[in-house]
């Protein structure tokens, strides 16, 4: 007979938005890395922002992102309310609504839009989503650009025992699901709903970054104070166990993944390893080697 025990990974700290600005016109966003400073602590990822929720008025012109580079990594965009339409110099173009997932890998390079989508905006409403900037490790910066459209359907459900909610496994794999999200390195991403009072044990690799992100709710982590609305707790990469507990009806992000572990260097939409690489992709992006919107 064997005892296994699982070890709980322990909490680093909760942290708050450090910036709010918009993106664009469309993207009202609260920051919650890297303005934080948690740098190798999520490594491999490199932002997170957190989209509205915010109400916009209808209009014949869809707020957004207009064309704009990226180069060394790959933009996660996972939408809660709203519509966002993306189109890219690879020629990939997808629509994302509540409970879809965008999975784009900028690589060596891409150009692209992020709007409202214009049925959406015609009508208006309240936009809430999450982009998560995900690293590459150096040997795949400069691959191919690759684009998945993951569509709620797709992404299994696991009901929690004893009604306490659900948990949508968007990559890696929980219990036995597997998430629809191909990744180039090793990632765990799921979102999490619990009611008020409920509770879920989920298991993430030994040795993997993980973190939580609330968007609604009060959670507790491990035993850790509370954390609200916006806030993102930060856990040690030992052990192998997060027991959540909701204080009220709650909805979260769980984000886990194999660290990287090399050298970041970052300008804007560029994350490279090293400065003469930023430079480089500055200069391609203007020579126009990262293609244009037609
Ligand atoms: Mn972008």
């Amino acid at each position: 007979m064997t005892t296994s025990t699982l070890v709980a990974k322990d909490v680093l700290g909760i942290y708050r938005p450090g910036s709010s600005h918009m993106v664009g016109d469309g993207f009202p966003v609260r920051n919650l890395f890297p303005s934080n400073e948690l740098d190798q602590a999520v490594d491999p990822f490199l932002l997170l922002d957190y989209a509205g929720p915010q109400k916009f008025e209808p209009t014949d012109h869809p707020r957004g992102v207009g064309e704009h580079p990226h180069r060394g990594f790959e933009t996660v965009t996972m939408m809660y309310q709203g519509s966002v339409a993306h189109r890219d110099s690879s020629g990939n173009a997808g629509v994302i609504g509540p409970g879809d997932v965008q999975w784009m890998t900028a690589a060596s390079g891409v150009v692209h839009e992020e709007l409202h989508e214009a049925d959406w905006a015609k009508k208006g409403g309240t936009f809430q989503a999450i982009q998560l900037w995900v690293n590459l490790p150096r040997y795949k910066k400069m691959s191919a650009p690759r684009y998945q459209t993951i569509l709620k359907a797709q992404i299994p459900t696991i009901e929690i025992a004893g009604g306490a909610g659900r948990l949508r496994v968007i990559a890696g794999a929980c219990q036995g699901y597997k998430g629809p999200a191909r990744t180039v390195t090793p990632i765990e991403l799921y979102d999490l709903e619990l009611v008020a009072g409920g509770c879920a044990e989920v298991l993430l690799p030994d040795g993997h970054t993980a973190a939580l992100f609330v968007m609604r709710g009060l959670v507790s982590a491990n035993g850790s104070n509370d954390a609200g609305e916006a806030e993102l707790i930060v856990c040690e990469r030992g052990g192998s166990s997060v027991v959540i507990e909701a204080r009220e009806g709650s909805l979260l992000l769980i984000l886990s993944g194999q660290p990287i572990r090399e050298p970041i260097a970052r300008y804007g939409p560029f994350v490279m390893n090293t400065k003469i690489e930023l430079v480089q992709a500055l200069e391609d992006y203007k020579a126009g080697k990262m293609g244009h919107l037609s």
